[in-house]
């Protein structure tokens, strides 16, 4: 493998993230530079170790490496509970106007789950719906509460049209919208018609909608029928833990979330990827964690950037070292521990 030259590296703001965030980060940033990944990896803070080093979970200069770079991995973060400290993913998804959610679910053989044929995308709109944070008690007796759904057209159309533009990239062939204009006629009709509308533009990818309750059930019974699905933010937020558990839960799960700016110079939106598990505290130093979750957000990562062959590479890699139980870490059943894994996702990922 030649060694890439300084300016053909992309810079990528790292977050490594507490508990064993710095374990599984480390482990994805060698399999990547070993495998040929042209990337030049930018550390900084983020989370519980943010505030012991920095006094801040999101510290002003981890935004700005973020706004310079454009682009992030991040590891698992530890919520500060009390003490007025902001969340950290709310922070950066409102900094960064992260307006798409995308999380893939997969059957991944050696996996434990329920199905073999799963293979499918959910595209959750990640700022508005119910998530807008417009709630009151309607007096101090607390007799009622009321909580406004806020849909817009520019919101549904930013989303629904990534939702299209990823299909049309990825070679999917439908985009189902999930909603449930039956009831909520104003707000989730709204979303179906800007839907139905923008469908009009994309005559490659076939386009239906489905009732949320019916999409539940059917993601359960014939999963292989899903390809890319767009929805709105609760919608989104459920189905999308549904779609992981299909495919053996939130361990290995990938995730990106996608802002709006393009900074000049750049051929690619901002954009953020995560593993979607927590920071497994019980685990964290021993060097047995499965960084499956983040290698494969970063596989999406190189995606976006347009490495695909590293990003292929990646993911073969990791499907191999997973498919062979020798090399499984403790998680999944099997003996090995993180270094052992990487070494079998980076020997396979070479072959
Ligand atoms: P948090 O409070 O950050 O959500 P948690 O421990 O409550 O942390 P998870 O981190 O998702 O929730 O962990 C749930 C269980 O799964 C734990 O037993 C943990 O050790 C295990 N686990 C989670 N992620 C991994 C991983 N990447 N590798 C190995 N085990 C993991």
């Amino acid at each position: 493998m030649t060694t890439p030259s300084p300016s053909s590296l992309v810079p990528v703001s790292l977050i490594e993230g507490d508990g064993i965030g710095p374990e599984i980060a480390a482990a994805t940033v060698r399999a990547i530079d070993t495998i040929g990944g042209r990337i030049r990896w930018e550390r900084v803070p983020a989370g519980m170790n943010a505030i012991t080093t920095a006094g801040d979970p999101v510290p002003k200069a981890t935004l700005d490496s973020i706004e310079t770079n454009q682009l992030a991995l991040k590891g698992p973060l530890a919520t500060p509970s009390g003490g007025g400290h902001r969340s950290v993913n709310v922070a950066l998804r409102q900094h960064f106007d992260l307006y798409a959610n995308v999380r893939p679910a997969k059957t991944i053989p050696g996996v434990p789950c329920r199905y073999d044929n799963v293979d499918l995308i959910i595209v959750r709109e990640n700022t508005e719906d119910l998530y807008a944070g417009i709630e009151h008690y309607i007096d101090s007796r607390r007799s009622a509460a009321e909580s406004i759904a806020v849909i817009t057209r520019h919101g549904s159309e930013r989303v629904i049209t990534y939702a299209f533009e990823y299909a049309r990239k990825h070679g999917r062939k439908r985009v189902t919208l999930v909603h449930k204009a039956n009831i909520l006629k104003m707000t989730n009709g709204l979303f179906l018609d800007v839907g139905k509308e923008l469908a009009k533009k994309y005559a490659d990818i076939a386009f239906d909608d489905m009732i949320v309750d019916a999409t539940a059930m059917k993601m359960v019974v014939s999963p292989e029928r899903f390809d890319v699905i767009v929805t709105m933010n609760l919608f989104g937020d459920i189905l999308s833990d549904l779609a992981a558990g299909l495919v053996g839960g939130l361990g290995v799960a990938p995730a990106s979330n996608i802002g709006a700016s393009i900074a000049p110079g750049r051929d690619w939106p901002c954009a953020i990827f995560e593993a979607v598990h927590g920071t497994a505290p019980d685990i964290a130093g021993k060097g047995i964690a499965n960084p499956t979750g983040l290698m494969l957000s970063a596989a999406m990562l190189l995606d976006h950037i347009d490495q695909r062959d590293v990003a292929e590479r990646l993911r073969k890699g990791v499907f191999a070292a997973l498919a062979d139980p020798a090399s499984r870490t403790g998680d999944l059943g099997g003996t090995a521990n993180t270094q052992k894994f990487t070494d079998a996702v980076i020997a396979a990922a070479q072959r």
